[in-house]
């Protein structure tokens, strides 16, 4: 019998979430919300559409591996040179080619917890030791529970070639502001390498989170990593890209490469959008209005939900994460829980949050009245 390596035996299998149709057939709705991936609700752009069909035509041929044309235009966008880029399947394809680049056996991954449930697995799979800072818990009534930069500095050592952050951060939607991260970044060896990842950068509102491609300026051992999955709305066709001060950062990262992966369309698309930036602003825009008022909602019912600062809310409810979630889901709503932690929710179309409300509103009635 043949044995996968130890690591990748100890791996959790993956879990997908429950697609919405199937759970809107078995409990016999029209439609259920899905509110669990943080996917933006709105259609592809029409110039995305435009661009993946004029594309189609070219896919008997292979991808650019070298994704000139997106890698330039992203170079443009962000002011940086295209040596500073380097694109991938998705920020989370970014994030293993890191780890295969920057992590030997015996190295270690550092980074916040809880955060993006991707980090712990780059750590196994690449035979390095994961370093867990939890974040600061939050208090009732005040902040959520964000990240302790000082800690995790303190926590990096000679072994650490590696550091995340998830800025704002996935799941508790809460971010850390200019002067504490500028504190974090002078305070990080020059041969560790931060990755700040802004996969929700385009939902900031606070003045104060800064933009890190702006911080990166001056530091060779800082890179972003961004996502075209969220706010640009193309997480079916998977393309993120990963923005470096040091050229050999990036080249490192492509060299790591899954050659081929970004594919035609993907790269027909991720140019489209960002010809469309002004639409993806306003859907933006529309995106933090409903994130207020579904913060606002949450609090007028006694929850204590902090401010996000990304397309997803986050309730602390503790042990009730999973019966709260089975509870929604019952009344066809997907949320996605963190057992014994809390509950993420996407922020969805104003009319998927009010199926949310009242499906909250209703659990939480049962379960008063049981118990
Ligand atoms: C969604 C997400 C990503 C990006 O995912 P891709 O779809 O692979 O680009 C990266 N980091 C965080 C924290 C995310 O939540």
């Amino acid at each position: 019998m043949v044995t996968a390596r130890p690591a990748v035996e100890g791996l959790p299998a993956y879990r997908p979430g429950r697609n919405p149709a199937d759970l809107a057939r078995e409990i016999g709705v029209d439609r259920a919300v899905k509110l669990a991936s943080n996917e933006v609700a709105f259609p592809p752009l029409s110039a995305v559409v435009a661009a993946v069909a004029a594309a189609a035509g070219e896919t008997n041929r292979y991808p650019d591996n070298g994704a000139v044309v997106l890698t330039a235009a992203l170079a443009e966008r962000y002011g940086v040179d295209p040596e500073q880029v380097a694109t991938g399947c998705g920020a989370v394809t970014l994030c293993q080619e890191l780890a295969q680049a920057y992590n030997d056996p015996g190295t270690s991954l550092a980074f916040a917890w809880r955060s993006f449930e991707m980090y712990p697995l780059l750590a196994r799979v690449a035979g390095a030791r994961a370093v867990q800072v939890p974040l600061t818990p939050g208090r009732p009534g005040g902040p959520a529970d964000t990240h302790d930069l000082p800690a995790l500095a303190a926590a990096i050592d000679e072994s650490t070639r590696l550091v995340l952050v998830c800025n704002p951060n996935n799941p508790t939607g809460t971010a850390v502001r200019r002067g504490e991260l500028v504190d974090f970044l002078d305070a990080v060896p020059a041969d560790t390498l931060v990755v700040l990842d802004e996969a929700y950068r385009e939902f900031v509102t606070d003045p104060d989170v800064p933009d890190g491609i702006e911080l990166m300026r001056g530091r060779p051992n800082v890179a972003v990593l961004r996502t075209f999955s969220k706010a640009w709305g193309l997480a079916g066709l998977r393309v993120g890209y990963l923005l470096a001060e040091d050229p050999a950062v990036a080249a490192a990262v492509r060299k790591t490469h899954v050659p081929f992966s970004v594919s035609t369309l993907a790269q027909a698309a991720a140019v489209a959008a960002l010809a469309s930036e002004d639409e993806v602003r306003s859907r933006c825009a529309a995106v933090v209005a409903e994130r207020e008022r579904l913060t606002g909602a949450l609090r007028e019912r006694g929850l204590d939900v902090a401010d996000s600062q990304a397309n997803f809310v986050w309730l602390p409810v503790g042990e009730q994460a999973a019966p709260l979630a089975a509870a929604l889901e019952a009344r066809a709503v997907i949320t996605r829980p963190f057992a014994g932690e809390g509950i993420r929710v996407t922020v969805g179309t104003p009319e998927e949050d009010d199926v949310f409300l009242a499906a909250l509103d209703d659990a939480r009635r049962d379960a008063d009245l049981r118990g």
